[in-house]
């Protein structure tokens, strides 16, 4: 298709912004900061969009291409977590707006900047036979999705980030959604979808990265990447199967380390360098396009990432196509026991969760 975003992409390496939920939670804001609803950090958009500007203006400065919105948590089910389900447009159209203000103050000829419209997990698992995680049609779910892209569409997004995905089901069903928005909206723009893997590079009911690259690929994605979870160590592997493998665009964007938990709360350990280093072995060795911070990011992080990841063509990847039976539509069903085991084994999720500092747990947060 055709898109401005993915012609910049495949010119340079393309630089995402840092941590929105953890650079919220630095601010230390009061109860009435958050319009009574503390925790829904995507809530700030409307009670008050100067810290979300100055956080996104923080990353600007620092040289990222890309702003996320912020919108990880504004599926209706999620914002319906906090009574707020009726706002779901509102919402979506005024965090793209705000985004796409910032990133337009500090576009130039010579550099554009993008917005990302990010679509985080529903708090559904489709492909589970658990009773309250799956208990969700394939098309409920997907006009949950297509509502919510269609709300980013028209608030201005450049490309719409599927990210942080556990279930590829899940994924399928978001894809299906923002094909449908952008019906509504009279208006294409690109789908970048991301998943998260654990550190054995696996998703959450045990999709591996071949078969969720075959299906994405298979789904018509125009990027395929990598995001949260784990810092960049556990990724590489991963990365260089999808670099050798898939000839779409690569994308990633970590957390800063593996968190731990530390009295209840969750800390990223990854220093600046160290991270900056290991994504630009990914750019310089395996050739992925776009590099960027998940949870625990800061704009010092993102700054060294711009400086060695950054103002550079992607390298040039020679593809090896591997014939290979078609993927599984889901993934196998997973029990309850199973999904537990998975839970109990990383209280840090947990901790990271009522903290409001990672967005990776949300969905388990049902469990
Ligand atoms: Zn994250």
């Amino acid at each position: 298709m055709q898109s401005f975003y993915l012609d910049i992409l495949q010119e340079r390496v393309l630089i995402y912004d840092g941590a929105m939920g953890t650079s919220v939670q630095a601010r230390e804001l009061t109860a009435a900061d958050f319009g009574g609803k503390e925790g829904c950090n995507d809530y700030l958009v409307l009670t008050r969009p100067d810290v979300v500007e100055e956080i996104h203006a923080s990353f600007m400065e620092v040289g990222c291409d890309v702003l996320e919105t912020a919108t990880f948590g504004s599926s209706r089910p999620k914002l319906e977590e906090y009574g707020l389900g009726a706002k779901t447009r509102e919402q979506n159209v005024a965090a793209a707006q705000l985004a796409r203000r910032v990133a337009d103050r500090y576009t130039t000829p010579e550099r554009p900047r993008f917005v990302a419209g990010s679509l985080g997990p529903t708090g559904f698992l489709p492909s589970s036979d658990d009773p309250s995680l799956g208990n969700v049609t394939f098309e409920d779910l997907a006009a949950v999705f297509r509502e919510q892209a269609g709300a980013l569409i028209a608030g201005g997004v450049d490309v719409l980030l599927i990210e942080t995905a556990q279930d590829i089901l899940e994924v399928k069903a978001a894809i299906f959604g923002c094909r449908a928005a952008m019906e509504d909206e009279g208006c294409r723009v690109p789908i970048q979808a991301q998943v998260t893997l654990d550190t054995s590079g696996r998703m959450l009911l045990g999709t591996d990265v071949d078969a969720a690259m075959v299906t994405l690929e298979a789904l018509g994605v125009d990027v395929i990447g990598l995001n949260c979870s784990t810092g960049p160590e556990y990724m590489r592997e991963p990365i260089r199967a999808l670099t050798e493998r898939c000839p779409l665009p690569i994308s990633v964007i970590p957390n800063a380390g593996l968190p731990r938990n530390e009295g209840g709360r969750a800390v990223y350990p990854l220093e600046p360098v160290p991270m900056a280093e290991q994504l630009a072995s990914f750019v310089n060795d395996f050739g992925v396009n776009a590099v960027g911070g998940c949870c625990g990011t800061t704009p010092e992080h993102l700054a060294r990432i711009v400086e060695l990841c950054g103002n550079r063509a992607p390298k040039q990847r020679q593809v090896e196509r591997v014939p290979r039976s078609p993927a599984p539509s889901a993934p196998p069903r997973s029990s309850r026991s199973r999904l537990r085991r998975w839970w109990a084994s990383a209280s840090i999720r947990w901790a990271a969760a009522r903290s409001s500092a990672c967005c990776w747990p949300t969905t388990t947060t049902r469990l």
